[in-house]
């Protein structure tokens, strides 16, 4: 018999995503409200022998070269934190679309770690995880925690914030993708590295103030992406999608993180399925999903 757990990997939102300066290393200092949603990768992982390799599958598929995928990365950096090394067979599902601002690769790596602590009796502190995590990609760190956060610095400095009202999230992802190197490129240009530009504190606070108040219309109304002012000029059509749902009973609708996914807010399901339906006319993914309070746990099978 062998052990093993089953643990869904949540894909985030960014319900407000501003650029305050440009480091001299080239990241970005970022101001962000982030939120998980259940849009969500499942990961099966078996555990072996010590002597044993981690394997990775996606979608069944077995991975050539684990080695640059942040599951394997994050299951070796927990064992090298632990002083422990065993097997590891690892099933991913792939659920949360890529290169869509929705951080599927930060969600599936926050997911084994926070898996594999739970499984060795939690050796790890939230703290330390974090830390690793942070090795590994600037938003793992929120990943790891999930629900509504602000995220500072880079993406790892968080705080806690009033959770977001429950309410539907539509996620439309069509074919367009916009690496997210390459968007914050675009954007040095257009503000010129963000020598002079003022942040946009005053809509940080609207959102704030909405969230405090459970109050989605509000939130919707102050929702900020600066990734669309880049994004957006490459794939016309994501402003369309984002016009489009605006005319369909949202709440609010944005692009999320640097593109190329958008999403609504509804607190109505049935105006979400509808906007869904629409969406997938027009040759889109569309997924309805809710807002997350925390990572989720892992469930222990035997095998
Ligand atoms: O950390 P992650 O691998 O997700 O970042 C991908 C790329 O996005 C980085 O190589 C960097 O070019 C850019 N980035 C940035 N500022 C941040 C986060 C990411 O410039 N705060």
């Amino acid at each position: 018999m062998k052990n093993g757990f089953m643990i869904n990997a949540c894909a985030k939102i960014n319900l407000f995503l501003d650029i305050v300066s440009c480091r001299a290393d080239g990241y970005h200092q970022l101001n962000s409200v982030m939120q998980q949603i259940s849009l969500a990768d499942r990961l099966c992982v078996t555990v072996g022998a010590s002597n044993e390799d981690v394997v990775l599958y996606v979608d069944g598929t077995r991975v050539e070269n684990p080695e640059k995928n942040l599951v394997w990365r994050g299951a070796d950096a927990f064992f090298s934190a632990v002083g422990e090394r065993r097997g590891l067979t690892v099933h991913l599902e792939k659920n949360i679309p890529m290169q869509a601002g929705l951080g599927g690769g930060s969600a599936d790596c926050a997911a084994i770690l926070h898996g594999l602590n739970c499984v060795w009796g939690s050796p790890l502190s939230s703290d330390q995880l974090c830390k690793i995590g942070a090795s590994l990609g600037a938003d793992v760190p929120f990943c790891l925690r999930g629900g509504t956060l602000r995220a500072e610095g880079i993406g790892e400095v968080l705080s806690p914030l009033p959770a977001m009202p429950d309410c539907f999230i539509l996620v439309a992802m069509g074919k367009e993708t916009m690496p997210t190197p390459l968007a914050f490129a675009q954007l040095d240009q257009m503000y010129d590295r963000f020598r002079e530009r003022k942040p946009r504190d005053t809509d940080y606070h609207s959102v704030c103030r909405a969230l405090e108040n459970g109050a989605l219309c509000a939130l919707g109304d102050g929702m900020y992406n600066i990734f669309e002012d880049a994004v957006f000029a490459q794939h016309p059509v994501l402003r369309e999608r984002v016009e489009l749902l605006q005319n369909m009973g949202v709440a609010g609708a944005r692009m999320s993180g640097s593109g190329a996914a958008v999403f609504g807010l509804f607190d109505d399901g049935k105006e979400a399925e509808k906007a869904a339906e629409e969406m997938r006319r027009r040759g889109c993914g569309a997924w309805i999903c809710r807002p997350l309070r925390r990572i989720p746990d892992p469930i222990c099978v035997k095998t």
